[in-house]
């Protein structure tokens, strides 16, 4: 009985990690893990959605900003680069076509980490939950 309550605080405590590894609330995991199961939480957080990056959204606005955007030569607002007349001024843009190509190649690339990462990630959760199963199966055959 002991060594079923360590188990479970035990697997509870990974998946807790998992989640914080992913970003995640780790106390909220740690909950649910303990309350409906790990293997339950372990579940649950392999079909949770990715979470949304963390950080300061000002500056990551002005970093986007700054990479992504033609700044307009005259009323120097930041404007779209693939325009031909600034919204801001009415002035007359060249559409700034590397800045395009540049932005879409990153984008590109950005799409291609995230979903290596996702991939990862959902390799480690079948593992971890893999894992589990196999424990439990252990631990009844044990018993
Ligand atoms: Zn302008």
């Amino acid at each position: 009985m002991w060594l079923a309550i360590v188990v479970w605080v035990v697997l509870s405590a990974l998946v807790s990690w998992l989640a914080h590894r992913q970003g995640r609330n780790p106390g909220y995991w740690l909950a649910i893990s303990l309350v409906l199961t790990p293997l339950l939480g372990g579940v649950l957080l392999m079909m949770a959605r990715p979470p949304a990056p963390q950080g300061d959204t000002n500056y990551t606005i002005t970093h986007d900003m700054e990479m992504t955007h033609a700044k307009c030569p005259h009323c120097a607002e930041y404007v779209r680069p693939e325009l031909t007349r600034c919204p801001y001024c009415q002035g007359k843009l060249e559409p700034n076509t590397a800045l395009i190509a540049e932005r879409q190649a990153e984008k590109l690339a950005e799409e291609q980490g995230l979903a290596a990462q996702l991939r990862l990630n959902r390799l480690i959760s079948v593992g971890v939950v893999v894992g589990i199963a196999v424990l439990i199966g252990v631990l009844l055959t044990l018993r």
